[in-house]
């Protein structure tokens, strides 16, 4: 003990730092609901951890957040009695960002500071650095909870960071004590008045009591600390609800759908979840995690339990259940029938009112679709049960229109017309060039244009539509003739004799590289276009294999 080591910050973090202590963001205020929600989740990981050990809780068991302003030291402290950090977590939690997609971030969170914005930082979860934006220096002393030894962090937010134990009478007896050194031009954070105006308005209803030191001797709450989704719909606002959401998700955006229910019967349990406004950084993480937060009687118990389907990993929030046992561990969720009760009940709940929203408010579904429509799309080869309900979502561009569900292209379809046609390609400009849909254009027959990665996926395993099969417009000769054109065809006055030996001269040409060469009613301008086989590999499935090496 009483040795103090220094460690260099992660390159990433170095970086981000340095935006941070150059910061001129405007709400930089932010820092306090930032180092708020790591007290909380500090708090809510004790209290879950107490249920099988509940010796950790001696000495202390009213969990709180305490804020004490120091205006002669310029110092603004935030305390919490929670979970604490060992040596190693407080190096690895504080000196690291361990998630992925880091470097897009920081790109992104560049640009952001050039238009002013802050909202990325919480988003991907660098809450804790932005307490460089109002400090020239950081100290955070921590006790992890069961342990004898305390450990302390400083830094000035330059490269490096050092780590060094503390003295058993210098230490807390359990939890993490963050000790800002405001930077001059921040030292309206010491106000009393300016601390209950941050904290009202970023964090009034998370769960956990906050306390401000004023003077010497007293404390008193300055927020509400009830759990929000223990309160009547009637009683909430859109600003609490926003803020709430701003707590779960580090958003500073309005969430674009808000599903706020409470469920009786067999089970019971209360709803509060979000569709947010903007995509999230980890949306396409490979690991495709869900975070919704599961709780027993107002008690934390894991983010993990994936209570909705990978597909709607997008939407987040607290759920709630009355009558799960408190002490159920985390493993064994994955089994537990309740669970699978209420993943169930809330998956379709969650996707009615989905199609409640996009039935009733286009430019909002539009909005909702454009950032996960992808994502739900997944669905349609992963949840075979829901296919028909994610197919009344799903929303579609085609050649003739935008956004059109598939019972508004059944609506149109043509005379003989038997297949939903579509056209997989990397993007709008590439479909909408593509000769193949000449002959579709001639006969006035809509064509749906998918671009998305995911599309080539399920529209192959997909049985169909309302009794139509999906017929790729690249696959086979495509029932085109039984379709009559719109305007007449122009005369063509090539001859058939010729046609024939132009077909043979191209097919001794190109020999093993094609199937077949075939005179088709598909074209009108081009000459010519490639097609797969009716039993082959529909085209742009095979491009995007062929990049993957399979
Ligand atoms: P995030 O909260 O999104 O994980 P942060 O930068 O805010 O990112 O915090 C990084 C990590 O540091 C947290 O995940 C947590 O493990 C740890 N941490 C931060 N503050 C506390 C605290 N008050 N008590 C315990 N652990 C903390
Ligand atoms: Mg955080």
């Amino acid at each position: 003990t009483g040795e103090t080591y220094s460690h260099n910050f992660q390159a990433e973090v170095a970086k981000l730092l340095h935006l941070m202590v150059h910061s001129v963001y405007s709400d930089r205020d932010v820092f306090l609901r930032e180092l708020i929600s790591n007290a909380a989740d500090a708090l809510d990981k004790l209290r879950y951890e107490a249920i099988a050990k509940p010796e950790l809780l001696a000495g202390a068991p009213d969990l709180a957040i305490t804020i004490t302003p120091d205006k002669a030291a310029k110092t603004l402290t935030v305390a919490d009695n929670g979970i604490g950090m060992s040596e190693q977590e407080l190096i690895d939690n504080l000196g690291t960002i361990a998630k992925s997609g880091t470097q897009a971030f920081m790109e992104q969170a560049k640009d952001d500071k050039d238009k002013g914005g802050i909202h990325l930082i919480g988003q991907f979860g660098v809450g804790f650095y932005s307490s460089f934006m109002v400090a020239h220096k950081v100290e955070v002393t921590s006790r992890k909870a069961g342990t004898d030894e305390a450990f302390a962090w400083s830094s000035d937010g330059t490269g490096t960071f050092t780590v060094a134990s503390v003295k058993p009478e210098a230490a807390p007896l359990r939890g993490t004590s963050i000790v800002l050194h405001l930077k001059e031009d921040a030292l309206e954070f010491l106000e009393d008045w300016k601390i209950e105006e941050v904290v009202r308005a970023y964090s009034d209803h998370i769960a956990h009591p906050i306390r401000l030191a004023a003077g010497t001797e007293t404390t008193r709450q300055i927020n509400a600390a009830s759990a929000i989704w223990t309160r009547a719909k009637t009683d909430i606002t859109p600003d609490q609800y926003k803020e709430f959401f701003g707590h779960i998700t580090g958003a500073y955006s309005d969430p674009a759908l808000t599903l706020h229910y409470k469920a009786e019967g067999r089970n019971e349990y209360t709803v509060l979840l979000f569709v947010p406004g903007e995509k999230p950084f980890d949306l396409y993480d490979p690991e495709r995690r869900g975070r919704q937060k599961l709780y027993v009687r107002r008690v934390f118990i894991t983010s993990d339990a994936e209570l909705l389907p990978p597909y709607l990993r997008f939407v987040r929030g607290v759920i709630d259940s009355e009558d799960m046992p408190l002490n159920i561990s985390r493993e064994m969720l994955q089994h537990n029938p309740q669970v699978a009760a209420i993943r169930k009940a809330v998956t379709n709940k969650v996707l009615a009112e989905l199609k409640k929203c996009f039935e009733t408010e286009p430019e909002k579904a539009a909005k909702i679709w454009d950032a996960f429509g992808p994502v739900i799309k997944e669905g349609l080869y992963e949840d075979m049960e829901r296919r028909d309900q994610l197919f009344e979502i799903a929303r579609f561009n085609t050649t003739k229109r935008e956004g059109v569900t598939l019972k508004d292209y059944i609506a149109d379809l043509k005379a003989n017309q038997t297949a939903i046609y579509y056209l997989t390609a990397e993007d709008a400009a590439k479909a909408k060039a593509s000769p193949q849909l000449e002959g579709f254009r001639a006969r006035g027959i809509e064509v749906l244009l998918l671009t998305d990665a995911v599309d080539s996926f399920w529209v192959r395993m997909a049985l169909g539509f309302d009794g139509k099969p999906f017929k790729s417009v690249t696959q086979g000769a495509a029932d085109l003739d039984l379709i009559p054109l719109v305007e007449e065809a122009p005369k063509s006055d090539a001859d058939e004799g010729a046609t024939a030996t132009l077909i043979a001269l191209i097919k001794q040409t190109l020999g093993d590289q094609v199937g077949d060469v075939r005179k088709s009613a598909r074209l009108t301008d081009s000459p010519v276009c490639l097609v797969a086989s009716d039993q082959g590999l529909d085209r742009t499935l095979e491009k995007l294999l062929a990049r993957q090496g399979t």
